[in-house]
């Protein structure tokens, strides 16, 4: 067999493929090149960051993997599905900057309507999404005693917990979550972090997530993509070595503080 023949018919790893891709905006008679040539390849049950600077098409990247909006060239795979049949089937959930939960519903109402919606999806059996019971996932995200509340009657990081339990309770193997932390004050984003990955610890979804936080983007991460802008391309790939569970010192410990400065070291494009 050749060589060449060989290679073509062995598997690809990832469970998510974005291969080569590139999107560019008509202003006017101008064209913006938001993202170019961009491969990134994520591991089922991975936690993998885009970090970058604000405009680097971080968002763009996370609508177009959502089927949102389509690229001006590349092919994208989610576990063999293309953005839209991965859409259609539930296949993916977005967590976004500000919680959207609707004021006249209830916590608990909000974080289901996604699987009231759209229930097409949910006419046959679907091996590869279970939805997750409601009220547990309020629980994990220490909101069970709100679940019949307002969104009004909770704080800014408890509607933003509200909105990460809807991410989780449509059981999508696949999650988007763009910056979910950013409008929260410093205090209440730590607490957010350790919330996020003790709830994805026992769900172990597969995971693109938004920040520019260097800090959040190490805690969090398997993975952190280092994104420079005009046009968007990956500058660099850091693995994240450290310990799952994190344990709850971590960032206090030298490795993680090396991985910070790592990360924002190859953002300046310095190794
Ligand atoms: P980030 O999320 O990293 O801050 P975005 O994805 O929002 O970056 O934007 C990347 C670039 O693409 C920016 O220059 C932005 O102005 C441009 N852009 C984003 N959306 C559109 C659009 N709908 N039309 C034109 N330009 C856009
Ligand atoms: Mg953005």
């Amino acid at each position: 067999m050749d060589v060449a023949g060989a290679s073509a018919a062995a598997p690809r790893t990832g469970a998510i493929r974005l291969e080569r891709i590139s999107k560019r905006y008509r202003r006017g008679e101008a064209e913006v090149e938001a993202l170019s040539d961009i491969d990134i390849t994520i591991e089922q049950g991975h936690f993998v960051t885009l970090f970058g600077p604000s405009g680097c098409g971080k968002s763009t990247l996370l609508r177009i993997v959502a089927g949102l909006e389509s690229q001006t060239a590349g092919v994208i795979s989610l576990f063999g599905k293309t953005p839209a049949e991965a859409s259609r089937r539930k296949h993916v959930s977005w967590v976004p900057q500000s919680p959207a939960l609707l004021p006249w519903l209830s916590v608990l109402d909000n974080v289901t309507l996604s699987q009231r919606i759209n229930r097409d999806a949910d006419r046959e059996p679907d091996p590869d999404r279970a939805p997750q019971d409601a009220r547990e996932v309020l629980s994990e995200m220490g909101l069970a005693e709100f679940a019949d509340a307002r969104p009004t009657q909770l704080s800014g990081g408890m509607r933003q917990r509200a909105a990460l339990a809807r991410g989780f309770v449509l059981g999508a193997p696949l999650m988007l979550m763009d910056e979910p932390f950013s409008a929260l004050d410093e205090l209440t984003r730590d607490a957010l972090g350790w919330h996020l990955l003790d709830v994805w610890e026992r769900h172990r979804k597969t995971v693109l997530f938004v920040t520019h936080s260097a800090g959040e983007a190490v805690l969090l991460s398997d993975r952190v993509v280092v994104m420079t802008p005009r046009p968007g391309r990956v500058q660099d790939v850091i693995d994240i070595t450290l310990p799952r569970p994190r344990p709850r010192d971590i960032a206090e410990r030298h490795e993680f503080v090396e991985l910070v400065l790592e990360v924002k070291k190859r953002l300046r494009g310095q190794r």
